[in-house]
């Protein structure tokens, strides 16, 4: 069997054409959604990460500013650069690039942001909603996730998910927009015993480690749902994820590829939860996001 490519990069294409529709809708109104990315220090991945959200914006005709601060920049005065944001009408969402630099309290800067304008849904306000199944803003890769499993008509409800990684960015938020959508939910980290046990029992599984290829296809149930959140850069530079990915797909009825598969599919739903922001804002829609997958 070889599995299905599960295509991000199509996706969100998909996803980004009914973003621009909407984006010109709220600009009939008068309003351009509108995304502040904040980087501090000059760490060139971060960089690449943020221009490349940058111009996502621009792909789907939202407003969007980087701000690079410089790496000397206090707490003090990076909470007041955000305060000064969080009252900019302008702005509908705003982003801090993690981590900060040392010294900087990422924790602290994220509750800086306010709720509203948190569009990468870390906000203790966002992540509580979150697990009350009322979010506004699902953290943009799990949610990415099962965007990616509804585009494939994956259906969630009844399964065995399995998730792999429990960071408060992906595997946590992960977990419960897989129990919002119906699935049994098995949460695995490294204090796990018998990882395998756990990952061939999974009808979807979600590898969200930041170990390259650990996941291999004799750790898979044939027939799986395989998504694969991991981004590793080997010592050649070649970027692979979590699964290995030529053993794996001869298991999985479908897999996700790194890259080309999550990767492209968290930017576009940063633009869907500023999009959504700035709707919310305008009062066109009510205040939960549809992350229901049944
Ligand atoms: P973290 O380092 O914060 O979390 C990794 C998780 O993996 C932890 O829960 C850890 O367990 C668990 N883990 C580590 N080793 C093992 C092991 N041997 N067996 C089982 N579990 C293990 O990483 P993130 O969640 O931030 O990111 C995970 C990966 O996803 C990275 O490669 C990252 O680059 C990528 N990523 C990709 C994104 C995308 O857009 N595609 C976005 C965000 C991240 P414990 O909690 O016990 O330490």
């Amino acid at each position: 069997m070889s599995a299905k490519l599960i295509d991000g990069k199509v996706i969100s294409e998909f996803f980004r054409v009914e973003y621009k529709l909407r984006v010109d809708r709220l600009i009939e109104r008068g309003v351009r959604p509108g995304l502040a990315v904040v980087i501090v220090g000059n760490d060139p991945a971060s960089q690449v990460y943020v221009r490349n959200k940058a111009r996502a914006c621009e792909s789907v005709g939202m407003h969007s500013e980087v701000h690079a601060l410089a790496a000397t920049t206090s707490q003090d005065e990076l909470v007041a650069f955000i305060e000064k944001l969080n009252a900019n009408p302008a702005i509908h969402g705003i982003l801090v690039q993690l981590p900060l630099p040392k010294g900087l309290d990422d924790r602290a800067v994220i509750e800086a942001i306010h709720p509203d304008k948190d569009v990468d849904g870390f906000h203790y306000a966002n992540m509580g909603a979150l697990v009350i199944d009322e979010s506004r803003y699902p953290p943009c890769t799990p949610f990415g996730v099962m965007k990616m499993l509804e585009y494939e008509n994956v259906r969630v409800e009844g399964k065995h998910v399995v998730i792999v990684g429990r960071s408060n960015i992906v595997g946590k938020p992960q977990a419960m927009l897989m129990l919002k959508a119906g699935g049994t939910v098995t949460v695995c980290h490294s204090k796990t015993d018998n990882l395998p046990r756990f990952t061939r029992d999974a009808d979807i599984l979600v590898a969200a480690v930041g170990r390259p290829c650990m996941i291999t296809g004799s750790m898979i149930k044939p027939g799986a749902v395989v998504i694969d959140v991991g981004i590793n850069r080997l010592p050649d530079g070649k970027l692979v994820g979590d699964v290995d990915f030529e053993s794996a797909k001869k298991v999985a009825s479908a897999i996700t590829p790194v890259p080309g598969g999550v990767g492209p599919m968290t930017i576009t739903m940063l633009l869907g939860n500023t999009l959504h922001a700035a709707e919310l804002k305008a009062g066109l829609v009510e205040s939960a996001r549809d992350t229901m997958l049944a």
